[in-house]
């Protein structure tokens, strides 16, 4: 049997256009495989006001998380409006959608009255999970509509994890026995499951999510448990490419690399996929392929365990947070002491990247990983600025903000 597991992010499928190009690359690739599994994030930008409607929801701003409730309602619906449904389909659809909503909704007035910190993360990982729920729920709809059989799936029933809010870590042993029920028995029906990246449970049932841009993370996890012949991720670019195109045009695409190459590019910042992701196909030497939705011809980004070849493959920035002091003396402490504080504030672990020192000079290098956000570092400066001051060793640190190339 062999398996194609296809992602498609938020920007490929974004804009109508792009969910046209599934459609016709779904249609295409169906003939040629034993079985087909799409995961699909959120549209692009609505995990971002998803979150924001989280912290309006916290201020209990009502007002706020409403007006947010309601442009994501519109932009689904409209986005509905753009595909070719028949009449029945379509109203069957929205009100699907308007149940995931009402969810959305309720999960939003229940932060504003919740009392208990631990009771709010799960409650925001509710709300930053939806618009997963919804594109599964619309794609599956219209393969259904151009008649291949296809179901949506919460990854909540099938990706059990461990229970750090906004970035839990997947449990594999059960995760596996989910999938073995759940999912093989409709890739055994040659049915399409359309199944919502980004989101999870506890082995209880509590929805976690895996961080930021996980939806990459929930595809591995899945072809790992499947056994899947190869992944296939679409994006809005020709594949991993040799910088950042928004930071320098002449960018190029990078036909090959290997597994440890491309998990070192997006811990020290390529965006264009989960650092996490790589370990589960490296360990079942499952090909990893990084494709332009727009442009499905060409040959994209091929990662597999092939020895990396030495030279230069790409660039790429990573934000970070330095701290300098300005004589030299133990950096040991200050190590643990940031780690601390970092999981403290996000429950995710904190990697240092560069320490020096000179006779007269010491400096840390911290990164914020990407996949927690785009305040982290704003968290860490606020967790870290109290204890520094109390630091009595005689040195003053001060942080500033870097990036690392
Ligand atoms: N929608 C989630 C995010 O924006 C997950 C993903 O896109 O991979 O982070
Ligand atoms: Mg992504």
């Amino acid at each position: 049997m062999k398996t194609l597991l296809m992602k498609f992010g938020g920007s490929s499928i974004g804009i109508t256009p792009g969910i046209t190009q599934l459609l016709s690359i779904v249609l295409h690739e169906s003939s040629r495989w034993d079985q087909l599994i799409l995961v699909v994030s959120a549209l692009d930008g609505i995990t971002d006001q998803l979150i924001e409607a989280s912290q309006f929801a916290l201020m209990s701003n009502s007002r706020g998380y409403r007006r947010i409730v309601a442009t994501v309602r519109t932009r689904h619906m409209s986005l509905i409006s753009d595909l070719p449904f028949g009449v029945n389909e379509r109203s069957a659809l929205q009100t699907d959608i308007d149940r995931i909503l009402f969810d959305l909704h309720d999960a939003c007035q229940q932060l504003s009255e919740a009392t208990e910190r631990r009771n709010t993360n799960q409650i925001i990982d509710r709300i930053t999970g939806s618009g997963e729920r919804l594109t599964a729920r619309i794609i599956a709809a219209l393969l259904r509509q151009n008649h291949m059989r296809a179901v949506a799936l919460d990854a909540t029933d099938l990706i059990v994890t461990d229970d750090i809010s906004g970035s839990a870590t997947p449990l594999l042993p059960l995760t596996q026995v989910r999938i073995d029920e759940r999912l093989k028995p409709l890739l055994n029906r040659s049915i399409i499951p359309v199944i919502t990246g980004f989101i999870a449970a506890t082995p209880t049932g509590t929805p976690t999510t895996l961080g930021r841009g996980g939806s990459d993370y929930t595809a591995s996890i899945i072809a790992a448990c499947v056994d899947a012949a190869e992944v296939w991720m679409y994006a809005d670019v020709d594949g991993v490419m040799s910088a950042d195109p928004k930071e320098m045009p002449e960018a190029q695409v990078i036909p090959f690399l290997s597994y440890e190459e491309v998990a070192e590019m997006a811990f020290y910042g390529a965006r264009i996929l989960h650092a996490r992701m790589v370990a589960p196909l490296r360990d079942r030497h499952i090909p990893l392929r990084v494709k332009n939705i727009f442009r499905p011809a060409l040959h994209g980004t091929v990662i597999d365990d092939r020895i990396p070849q030495p030279g230069l493959k790409g660039v790429t920035v990573i934000e970070g947070l330095a701290l300098t002091a300005p004589r030299s003396g133990s950096l040991m402490a200050l190590g643990s002491f940031v780690e601390e504080a970092f999981s403290r504030e996000t429950g995710g672990r904190l990697e240092v990247m560069i320490t020096a020192q000179s006779a007269t000079r010491s400096l840390v290098c911290f990164v914020v990983p990407t996949y927690i956000g785009p305040d982290a570092q704003h968290l860490l400066q606020a967790a870290l600025a109290p204890s520094l001051a109390q630091i009595d060793d005689g040195i003053v640190w001060s942080m500033e903000a870097v990036g690392i190339v």
